[in-house]
């Protein structure tokens, strides 16, 4: 039996769609982790994994038996200007398996060596993002949140040379799928309706299965991609976290969130909060993700159109967008403030919380599992005016506050990737020591839950820990 259980349909795909290689082997790779339930999720043995053979092909050293390495071709609209060709220029498919329901998954290698669509780049990656994008990830998982995932990290031995001398580093990444907004583009672009036709049959196959009856297929793809990106960014929004990067190219048909380069969750609550170096206007910035991610799908409506050309359609799939997002975002954020379901007034309930974090410049987080505390009437009141409407509100259902106090520690976290954690358990790694990582990757695996001996990893920054800015995996 092979090590692991390949079934790859992406390199049954046109040859148009990729360009088949194998990745570049590197001088000396050593573990970082290895992701032991994912592992096993996918068939995969997580002892052999993290072996010296499993090591070698995290790393690129060796091909597995069943592989059938590519580098996938993608265009995409970066900050708002369009980029005909972009691409795997860091990233190689290995190929796909399939899990014991029937899920189908990526696993694709990134940081591992140049590809004809790496242009300037080397196609590698140094450990700083590798570790970041680990931790943050599987976070995200712990969080519920849609994503891709970390199968396992590997340093190469190598340096890489950015601004200085780097650690070099592999990340094993996995995936629902790897198809992009920027994959559609890439085609629309080129005019191959040929291409779009076979790729959205391989995505609603892949993804929306249910969706194959439909009369208008290019139609049924783009109503449920527009659902689950707006229940995707809805999440986002309920625990602050910021993307940084919501070009077309790092949006996924399938729903999940991908490339964790600049991506950051804020302590103070602001609307305008904005981490990444090169985002100078605030394209991305928090207040805007829904906006945004509308727009990218926009953009995979116009592709779609080549297919069908029913624009009115078209325009009303898109157009339920808000309204979607806005109903999960209320929904869940009800459940945030202990509430067992939305009344009318509710909306009004979450905008004066929201506005009162951003007055008083609350941290998100914690202000949450703080009102979960208040549950109990003590005749004080913390959170001033607010808190009085919201026990009212409270009194108008069947809980009692320990009740409430216990659903909402169970949807609000207490453990997110800070930022200033994520930056020491990185200053560390590049100096060697992997056990902040690893303390770190532990804690944030229970997110809901009080960890005794560990409440360092709850707290923000102090002012000497702040981190005001965050970068590109490159
Ligand atoms: P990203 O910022 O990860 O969304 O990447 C945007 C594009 O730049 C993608 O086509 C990447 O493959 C490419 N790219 C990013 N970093 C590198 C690198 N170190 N070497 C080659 N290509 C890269
Ligand atoms: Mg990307």
């Amino acid at each position: 039996m092979n090590a692991i259980p390949f079934d790859n349909s992406y390199a049954r795909m046109p040859e148009t769609f990729y360009t088949k290689l194998s990745p570049t082997p590197v001088a000396a790779p050593e573990l970082i982790a290895v992701n032991r339930p994912l592992a096993q999720r996918l068939g995969i043995d997580a002892d052999w994994l993290a072996s010296p053979e499993g090591v070698h092909v995290v790393a690129g050293n060796a091909v597995p038996e069943g592989a059938e390495p590519l580098a996938s071709v993608y265009a995409g609209h970066q900050f708002g200007s369009y980029n005909p060709q972009l691409g795997d220029g860091r990233a190689i498919l290995l190929g796909e398996v399939v899990d014991g329901a029937g899920q189908r998954f990526d696993i694709q290698l990134k940081g591992s060596g140049p590809t004809p669509y790496s242009r300037g780049g080397d196609g590698r990656s140094p450990l700083g993002p590798v570790i970041r994008e680990y931790l943050v990830s599987e976070a995200m998982h712990a969080l519920g949140v849609p994503t891709t995932r970390a199968l396992a990290a590997v340093t190469t031995g190598d340096q890489v040379v950015r601004e200085q001398f780097l650690p070099g580093a592999v990340l094993a990444r996995v995936a629902s799928s790897h198809i992009r907004i920027g994959t559609f583009q890439y085609f629309a672009a080129n005019k191959n309706t040929q291409a779009l036709q076979t790729l959205t049959n391989h995505t609603l196959t892949r993804h929306y299965p249910e969706q194959l009856v439909a009369e208008n297929m290019p139609l049924a793809l783009l109503q449920a991609v527009v659902a689950r990106q707006a229940s995707l960014v809805a999440r986002w929004q309920l625990l602050g976290f910021i993307h940084g990067v919501m070009n077309t190219d790092n949006m996924l048909l399938c729903g999940e969130t991908i490339d964790y380069g600049p991506c950051a969750f804020m302590d103070e609550f602001d609307y305008r909060k904005v981490f990444s170096s090169i985002d100078q206007f605030g394209r991305y910035a928090y207040g805007r993700q829904a906006a945004i991610a509308h727009w990218n799908l926009a953009r995979l409506a116009d592709c779609l159109l080549l297919l069908d050309e029913r624009p009115s359609e078209f325009e009303q799939a898109l157009g339920g967008f808000q309204d979607l997002f806005e109903a999960q975002f209320l929904q869940r954020m009800a459940g945030k403030l202990g509430l067992q379901s939305v009344k009318e007034g509710d909306d009004a309930l979450v905008t004066a919380w929201l506005q009162l974090m951003q007055d008083r410049e609350l941290d998100f987080t914690l202000s949450f599992r703080l009102l979960a505390e208040r549950a109990e009437d003590d005749g004080s009141l913390v959170f001033g005016e607010f808190e009085q409407r919201w026990r009212r509100r409270l009194g108008q259902q069947p809980a009692d506050a320990a009740e409430v106090r216990s659903q909402m520690n169970g949807v609000n976290p207490l453990y997110i990737p800070r930022n200033h954690q994520v930056e020491r358990a990185i200053e560390a790694a590049v100096a060697g020591d992997m056990s902040v990582f690893e303390e770190l990757q532990r804690v944030l695996q229970q997110p809901f839950d009080e960890q005794p001996g560990l409440e360092a990893y709850a707290e923000p920054p102090r002012p000497a820990e702040r981190v005001t800015q965050t970068f590109c995996g490159t």
